[in-house]
């Protein structure tokens, strides 16, 4: 067993009150942190670190927890680049839409999709994410999807079914149809992959009836339950995702306060995207409203080819705080604890003894040097269990 110390940590956050300030932050100053076997060991001042094998030091940087990404559609082929210009020049452009990313991801290879979505996790990676949540949802058949979904299990256990991503061409004229295929056959086959089930419950997608049919089936075939709803509407999404206590909503910027209400009640996340709204230049939700509500907030990256190509979790730091009214250290929980919370996961998302050491070293001496400053190269290293220093 060899122990590692990180030191000349200037601010180490742990996200645990019990430690240092005794904030939710559990911020400590000129400290020190001992990893054994993958696992935070030991936290405390610099001064009364002990003997490890080896030692990291930190040269007075600080360390985080290392992001939770719990929404992305990371495996898929091709590229939209074409239809987000023209959407961006005002022009109306139907390039196919998802439809188009479902006909190149069918078309891929096995070695393609793996090798583009190993190239995004690594992206994600180095922009500090140790944590991935990977949806399917470009396929829409059974075999496909169950594909899709081993593609994805390559890198993350986290991964999600998501049959209900859009109804594909040849059942548009039977949309009942393929609700009962995404229920039936379509789950069956992505179960043996599949830890998650989701639904884009919203307008001009899967109505609160549909999706409440496809999660229950999931449910009872033993995934865990998430949901994308009220991106575009106030569409009764986020209100299911409270009454089947899903473990997290996704997008929700378009809320009421009841649902605000409800979402507090049954313990279900609200995850932001504030990079989707970027992309698609929508209002940013205030986030506000859900942490005075006492809602638990989550960030992520939501990234996919159509509505946010963004494999940057500083960005979505940054856009959190300046767009969406979220204090710097509010954001930085977000995207740490929260994702976790989002994943029902306590193992990741802080640096409390007993946590996995998924750790950045931030290039400079403050945590909110990463949402304050948009830098090229904002981490020093990232340290993850399984592969050590990454850079
Ligand atoms: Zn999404």
């Amino acid at each position: 067993m060899t122990s590692t110390l990180f030191t000349n940590i200037s601010e180490l956050v742990t996200n645990s009150p019990e430690i240092g300030d005794e904030s939710v932050m559990g911020r400590l100053y000129d400290a020190a942190l001992v990893v054994e076997d993958g696992v935070v060991a030991w936290v405390g001042p610099a001064s009364a670190a002990p003997d490890c094998d080896e030692i990291s030091d930190c040269h007075a940087n600080a360390v985080v927890p290392g992001f939770v990404d719990s929404h992305t559609h990371l495996v898929f082929a091709g590229s939209r680049a074409d239809e987000f210009a023209a959407r961006m020049a005002g022009e109306r452009y139907d390039g196919g839409g998802i439809a188009r990313t479902v006909a190149d991801t069918r078309a891929a290879s096995d070695e393609e999709l793996h090798e583009t979505s190993q190239q995004r996790w690594w992206q994600l990676r180095t922009s500090g994410v140790t944590t991935v949540e990977v949806k399917s949802g470009y396929d829409l058949t059974a075999a496909g999807e169950a594909r899709l979904l081993r593609v994805a299990s390559d890198f993350t256990t986290e991964t999600t079914f998501l049959g209900a991503h859009s109804v594909p061409r040849e059942f548009a004229h039977d949309r009942d149809a393929y609700v009962a295929y995404v229920a039936g056959e379509m789950l069956s086959a992505s179960l043996p992959y599949a830890h998650w089930a989701d639904v884009f419950c919203d307008r001009g997608a899967f109505s609160v009836d549909e999706a409440r049919h496809i999660l229950t089936a999931a449910r009872a075939a033993g995934l865990g339950l998430r949901l994308h709803g009220n991106q575009l509407a106030d569409s009764g999404g986020v209100a299911l995702a409270a009454e089947m206590r899903a473990a997290s909503v996704d997008h929700c910027t378009h809320v009421a306060d009841h649902d605000l209400e409800a979402l507090a009640a049954s313990g279900t996340v609200a995850t932001l995207l504030p990079t989707a709204e970027l992309f698609t230049r929508s209002p940013f939700p205030d986030a506000r409203r859900f942490l005075d509500a006492g809602v638990t907030v989550a960030l992520a990256t939501d990234c996919n080819p159509g509505t946010s190509y963004v494999t940057n979790a500083p960005l979505v730091l940054q856009l959190a705080v300046t767009m969406m009214n979220f204090t710097v250290d509010e954001a930085l929980w977000a995207f740490t604890a929260g994702g976790a919370a989002a994943l029902r996961r306590s193992d990741i998302g802080g640096l409390a003894v007993g946590q996995r050491a998924h750790l950045l070293v931030v290039n400079g001496s403050r945590s909110a040097d990463l949402a304050y400053r948009a830098s090229a190269r904002p981490l020093a290293r990232v340290f993850h269990e399984t592969s050590g220093i990454d850079r």
